[in-house]
């Protein structure tokens, strides 16, 4: 097992980083390739943060089972499979399995770490001046200070939950990290949110055969996102079997931990279930983290507030990933903080390194997925101006479901956004089978300023659903 460190092995270290997640690991891991003196504090004895262990690696998998019970069970018949029976799902087994590969990861992280001298000191990370950080080790084992010229903050966030106060009740529901320690799938589940989490987490319990409420304010999910996908992916939810409770309010949850829970909503429903889930956003992880005493300003919802280059408000301090509030996405914060390191310790022609936020392509593991990438139309309209934009967009079966009963074809709809008379295009929104893998070659295209006619210019791939982005008349 790599070494985990208790104490300084140095009076002053280059760089000391408190988070040893997605950012944390990213940028640490550049600063020791340039040969710099570096320690990593975590809390939990699991490098990989959120996404490793709570996020990402373990919802994909679960995605993936769900996908995988959709093809079973609604398209193989069509391709002429026969005996296919009711495939059942053993959560239980596949949560041990998933765990198991996710402590492979860990390792893998702490191996990376050892091979490359980036030091891992498991405690609680907490700034006493602004270059020093205090670690407190696990069960009150003691405390000791690391003293850095450079100390980054990647200490992440964690899910929202609503106080009890607030809505009575609400602590007997889970949240996303709660959702990774089901042992069991619960048979009726209420998930309560619109956003990325909601809408991943309650496809998954649907697809695995939950009967899945999800609750949420406005009439679409996804209301940050291009129109065309909340108007195409909502409906499709409600297709598949998803209940979904529009523009209402949980007012409260009635029932008792561990068994039959009501939730009942602002407009008098009641909905029974066996497990409520929160998925209303999250917060960063800035509780006890010495802020204050080192003088780093927080804006109003928390967040560390930082400039185009990382810096926060104190010099030597740095902030990069969730914490930042700005794209809380893993490759955002590794690619913040690998930026970070170039530019703190790299050679000259990184000097100026920074991570630039604009046209960040994403993903959301609906079903089906969604990619998305750039201004959305309302957001062009606003920038550009009505008579500057220009709308192409799609909708139609992909050939995969020509073989599938017409109830169970996937709706697969594309949209560009241009601008201007070249029609750069500013906004590429996809939904549909394989939009997931799609996303991020045409989010090279976005970033390069390609505009609709260099999209007419590349030849189409045959058959995919993809071909039809370049083809848009
Ligand atoms: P984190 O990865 O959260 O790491 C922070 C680390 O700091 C943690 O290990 C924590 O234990 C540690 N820490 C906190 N406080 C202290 C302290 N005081 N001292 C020491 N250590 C401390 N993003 C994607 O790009 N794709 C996805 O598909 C995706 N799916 C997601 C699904 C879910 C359910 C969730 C919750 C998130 C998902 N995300 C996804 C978001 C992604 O996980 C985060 O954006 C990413 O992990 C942020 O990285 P970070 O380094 O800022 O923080
Ligand atoms: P989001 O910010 O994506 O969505 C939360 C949504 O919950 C809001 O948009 C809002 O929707 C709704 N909401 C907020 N407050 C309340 C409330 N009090 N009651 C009811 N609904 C409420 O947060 P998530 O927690 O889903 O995810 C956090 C972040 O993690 C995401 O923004 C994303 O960056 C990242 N992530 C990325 C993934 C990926 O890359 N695939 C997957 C999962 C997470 P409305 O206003 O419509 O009510």
């Amino acid at each position: 097992m790599p070494p985990i460190f208790d104490k300084p092995t140095t009076e002053k270290y280059d760089y000391v980083v408190i988070g040893g997640g997605s950012g944390g690991s990213g940028t640490a891991r550049r600063a020791a390739m340039y040969g710099k003196k570096v320690a990593v504090v975590e809390a939990t004895p699991y490098l990989g943060g959120t996404c490793v262990n709570v996020g990402c690696v373990p919802k994909k998998l679960m995605w993936n089972a769900a996908d995988l019970r959709d093809r079973f069970r609604h398209h193989a018949a069509g391709y002429k499979f026969t005996n296919l029976g009711d495939p059942t799902f053993d959560w239980g087994a596949f949560k041990t399995q998933r765990d198991a590969y996710i402590r492979r990861l860990n390792g893998i992280y702490a191996t990376n770490f050892d091979k490359e001298g980036v030091e891992f000191h498991q405690g609680f990370g907490r700034l006493t001046s602004p270059n020093t950080v205090e670690v407190t080790l696990p069960d009150g084992k003691g405390k000791y200070a690391l003293t850095a010229d450079h100390v980054t903050i990647a200490v992440g966030g964690q899910p929202t939950l609503p106080s009890d106060e607030e809505i009575p009740g609400a602590s007997l529901g889970i949240d996303s990290d709660g959702f990774f320690a089901l042992e069991e799938q619960p048979k009726r589940v209420a998930v309560i949110g619109a956003g990325y989490i909601a809408v991943e987490l309650a496809g998954v319990f649907n697809a695995l055969g939950s009967e899945t409420h999800l609750i949420i304010r406005g009439e679409t999910v996804l209301r940050t996102f291009d129109p065309i996908l909340q108007e195409t992916l909502t409906p499709w939810m409600e297709h598949t079997g998803v209940h979904i409770h529009k523009g209402s309010k949980v007012a409260r949850v009635d029932g008792v931990k561990g068994q039959a829970l009501t939730v009942v909503t602002d407009k008098g429903d009641k909905i029974e279930v066996d497990t409520v889930l929160w998925a209303i956003g999250r917060h960063p992880s800035t509780k006890n983290l010495g802020l204050e005493k080192a003088g780093v300003k927080v804006d109003e919802r928390g967040d560390i507030i930082v400039d185009n280059y990382q810096n926060t408000n104190v010099k030597n301090i740095y902030a990069i990933g969730d914490v930042q509030g700005k794209w809380l996405l893993t490759p955002v914060a590794i690619a913040a903080g690998r930026r970070l390191s170039n530019r703190l310790f790299g050679p000259e022609k990184h000097k100026n390194d920074k991570l630039d936020y604009d046209n960040i392509p994403t993903v959301v593991f609906s079903h089906p997925p969604i990619g998305t990438v750039g201004l959305t139309e309302p957001q062009a309209r606003k920038k550009y101006g009505d008579d500057a934009i220009k709308i192409y967009k799609t909708s139609f079966k992909s050939l995969y479901f020509s073989q599938v009963d017409q109830d169970l074809k996937e709706p697969t709809v594309y949209k560009l956004v241009v601008a201007g008379p070249e029609e750069k295009v500013v906004g590429v929104h996809i939904i549909g089978q394989g939009s997931d893998e799609a996303m991020q070659g045409f989010g090279v295209a976005v970033k390069m300023g390609a505009t609709k006619e260099d999209f007419d210019n590349t030849v189409a791939i045959h058959p995919t659903s993809a071909e039809e982005l370049v083809t848009l008349r």
